[in-house]
């Protein structure tokens, strides 16, 4: 049965406000730094296509595949399946996510990259769930915190669909996580 989108918890107009603040924020941290931004694929593709236009100094792009999520559900395994294009031993990597739950992929992505020996590593995410964290992670810049729903749309996807929807929207039918 397809679902049908509940109303947008964040609009368009706030996304838009709120990575142009992002942008602002991250220029000026790493103005004359070696900026790399490191994207998770595939949800975090329109947040970071629209952070790395907002951010004014030049930045290396580079992106890296996980598996995540299959339905609305967590496997509870985290697994990098693809490897960076770009050389970041020395550089200043701010990773890419799009949304941060349990935290258990922010902290395995970060522990695996810190073995290419970047200079620095920071972790931007979009949205954060704080009341969902079983780990302690260190979150450098959150787009928005949301309570514990489950969200699609701007990258994100239920069952690998509506990752186009254009605002963030929870989905009614799993929208209550336990
Ligand atoms: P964590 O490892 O922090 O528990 O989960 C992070 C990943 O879980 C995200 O990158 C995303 O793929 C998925 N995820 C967590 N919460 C949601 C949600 O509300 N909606 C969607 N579409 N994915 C989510």
């Amino acid at each position: 049965m397809e679902r049908i989108f509940g109303r947008p918890i964040v609009t368009q107009e706030e996304m838009r406000a709120r990575i142009k603040e992002l942008g602002k924020q991250i220029t000026s941290d790493y103005t004359g730094k070696d900026l790399v931004l490191v994207g998770v694929l595939k949800g975090a593709y329109a947040f970071y296509a629209d952070l790395a236009r907002a951010i004014r100094i030049p930045v290396r792009v580079d992106f890296i595949v996980v598996t995540s999520y299959s339905k609305a559900k967590t496997s509870g395994k985290v697994k990098m399946v693809t490897e960076l294009t770009e050389d970041i031993e020395g550089k200043d990597v701010l990773l890419v996510e799009d949304i941060v739950d349990s935290g258990l992929t922010v902290r395995y992505l970060v522990k695996t990259l810190a073995k290419r020996k970047p200079r620095t590593i920071k972790v931007c995410t979009l949205l954060s769930k704080p009341e969902r964290r079983t780990i302690d992670v260190a979150i450098d810049y959150v787009g928005f915190k949301i309570p514990n729903q489950y969200v699609v749309g701007y990258g994100l996807d239920y069952e690998q669909k509506y990752r186009n929807l254009p605002y963030l929207a929870v989905l009614d039918k799993v929208g209550d996580q336990e």
